[in-house]
C-alpha cells in the first residue's frame, strides 16, 4: 500500500471542527505551539481503534503520532486477547453489518504488504437460536438484504454437519461461511507496524489527563514529554473514564470478562479448524472459537461481569465462572467434558449504555475526538472505525447520532449484540 501524501493547506475539518484548519505545515497551527514534538494529529491509545485511525490518517498524508502507555495490543488492553470474532450478523443494526463487511476487506488487505500470514481465519460463524428468536430472525433479513453469504440451517442439518455439538434446545442457526476470527493482539501490532512503516511515529508514553478548557494545544506524558498537535484523538478504550472523568466517568462502563481455553485430546480434530466453526449460543450468552495453533478451544461468556479497573484489576479467573463454563461445555460439546483448562484471559469490555460506539468531539474542545465504547464487539470494526474517524476529521460532517456523546446514557441497557 502506498502513502498518498498531499498538502494539508486545503484539508479542513469544516463542519466537524468549525473554523479549525489542520495545520498547513506540520504543527504550524497547533494551538499554543512552542517547542516539543509537533504533529498534525496525535492519537492516544494504540488499541485496535487508535492503531487503525493513526494508520488511515497517515495514509491520507498527515504527520501522526501514536502514543500508548503499555504498548500496542498489551495484555491490559481490550484488544489484548489472542483472537476476536468477526461476524456480519447484527440483527437489524445494519450499520454494524456494513462496517463488518468493510472491515473484513481491510483486515484481509493487511496480509500482503508486510508478508505476514493472514490475520484472518475463515472458520465460518455459526449463530445458534431457537424458536422465533427476534434478533436472529432480524439478522437473517439484514444478511439477505445486504448480500452477505449465509445459510439458514435447521436442526437436522446442524446435527449432520457438526455431530460433535449437542445443540440442546437450539432448533436452527445462521451460518456465515465467509466470516471467522481475527488474530487479535498480533493484528493490532501488525497495524502499528504498518503505520510506522508509512511514517507514523509511535511513542510509548502514558498521557496525563488533559487539563484546562478550550482547544487542546498539547498533552503531557508521565515521563515529562510534551506532544503538540493540531488535533487529538483519544482512543483509550476502558481508560477513557480515567482521562475524562467528568465527561465519561459515568458513561463508559468497563466490565470484567473471563475467557477459557480447553485442550482437546491429542489427535482429536473435532474442535479445531476446519471441523469446528466459531459459534455463538445466543440464548446462553456464550460463544467460542476452535482450537487455534494448539492454544485450546476458546469459550467465553458474553454476559457483562462486574466493574473492573484496567490498570490494577486482577487477571485470574474465578472458580464460579469456570464451573459455569465447564457445565456448559459438558452439555454442548460432550467430547470436551473432561478437557483440561490450558489457558485463560481476563479482559474488560468498555461498554457504553447500549453498546453503540462513542465517536464524537469533546463538547468543550473541538480539536479533541473521543473514540471508544467498543462494548465487547468493537475489535472487528477497527478498520471501519479508523476510516470513519479519519473522514470526519478531514472532511467534516456530523457523526451518526448513535455514535454521539449525547446518546450515551448513565444507565446500562444493552441493545447491540
Ligand atoms: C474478552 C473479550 C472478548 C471480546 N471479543 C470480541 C470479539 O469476538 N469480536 C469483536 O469484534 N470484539 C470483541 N471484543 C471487544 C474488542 O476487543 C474491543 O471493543 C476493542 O478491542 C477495543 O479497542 P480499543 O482500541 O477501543 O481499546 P483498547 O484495546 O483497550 O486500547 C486502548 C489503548 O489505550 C492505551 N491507553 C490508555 N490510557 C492511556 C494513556 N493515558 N496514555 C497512553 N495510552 C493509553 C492502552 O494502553 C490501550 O492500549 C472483546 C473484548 C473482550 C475484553
Amino acid at each position: 500500500m502506498k502513502t498518498t501524501r498531499r498538502e494539508f493547506v486545503k484539508v479542513t475539518a469544516a463542519g466537524a471542527l468549525g473554523a479549525t484548519v489542520i495545520p498547513a505545515r506540520v504543527g504550524a497551527q497547533a494551538p499554543g505551539a512552542s517547542g516539543g514534538d509537533v504533529y498534525d494529529v496525535a492519537v492516544v491509545g494504540a488499541g485496535v481503534f487508535g492503531a487503525w485511525t493513526a494508520y488511515r490518517l497517515r495514509l491520507a498524508g498527515h504527520r501522526v503520532a501514536l502514543l500508548d502507555a503499555y504498548g500496542p495490543g498489551n495484555a491490559r488492553a481490550s484488544s489484548g486477547g489472542q483472537t476476536r470474532v468477526i461476524r456480519m450478523g447484527y440483527g437489524d443494526q445494519e450499520i454494524y453489518t456494513r462496517w463488518s463487511m468493510r472491515s473484513l476487506e481491510l483486515w484481509k488487505s493487511l496480509v500482503g504488504p508486510i508478508g505476514r500470514p493472514s490475520l484472518f481465519q475463515q472458520a465460518g460463524v455459526l449463530w445458534m437460536a431457537h424458536g422465533e428468536d427476534p434478533l436472529t430472525t432480524k439478522t437473517l433479513a439484514t444478511l439477505q438484504r445486504l448480500g452477505v453469504v449465509h445459510e439458514r440451517l435447521d436442526r437436522r442439518e446442524l446435527e449432520r454437519r457438526w455431530p460433535q455439538i449437542d445443540f440442546g434446545p437450539n432448533t436452527w442457526a445462521i451460518y456465515e461461511p465467509e466470516s471467522g476470527f481475527l488474530v487479535a493482539f498480533h493484528g493490532v501490532q501488525a497495524v502499528v507496524q504498518m503505520a510506522e512503516a508509512e511514517g507514523v511515529e509511535y511513542l510509548q508514553e502514558a498521557v496525563l489527563p488533559p487539563e484546562g478548557r478550550g482547544p487542546l494545544g498539547s498533552v503531557s506524558t508521565r515521563s515529562g514529554r510534551v506532544v503538540r498537535a493540531g488535533i487529538f484523538v483519544f482512543a483509550c478504550g476502558p481508560w477513557l473514564p480515567k482521562l475524562f472523568p467528568d465527561l465519561l466517568g459515568e458513561r463508559i462502563f468497563p466490565t470484567r470478562q473471563e475467557v477459557f481455553y480447553f485442550g482437546p485430546s491429542p489427535g482429536d480434530d473435532r474442535f479445531r479448524l476446519p471441523a469446528m466453526p466459531v459459534w455463538v449460543d445466543f440464548a446462553e450468552e456464550i460463544y467460542g472459537l476452535p482450537d487455534f495453533k494448539g492454544r485450546g478451544f476458546k469459550v467465553a461468556p458474553d454476559r457483562h461481569g462486574p466493574a473492573f479497573d484496567p490498570d490494577t484489576g486482577t487477571r485470574t479467573i474465578t472458580p464460579d465462572t469456570l464451573a459455569r463454563v465447564r457445565d456448559f461445555v459438558a452439555r454442548r460439546f460432550p467430547g470436551l467434558k473432561d478437557a483440561p483448562l490450558v489457558g485463560s484471559e481476563v479482559c474488560q469490555y468498555e461498554n457504553t449504555s447500549n453498546g453503540d460506539f462513542l465517536i464524537d468531539r469533546h463538547p468543550e474542545r473541538d480539536n479533541v475526538w473521543l473514540v471508544g465504547g467498543g462494548s465487547g464487539h468493537g475489535f472487528k470494526h477497527g478498520p471501519a472505525v479508523g476510516e470513519y474517524v479519519t473522514a470526519r476529521i478531514l472532511e467534516g460532517g456530523n457523526v451518526e447520532t448513535r455514535f454521539s456523546l449525547d446518546t450515551k446514557q448513565k444507565v446500562q441497557k444493552r441493545a447491540v449484540y
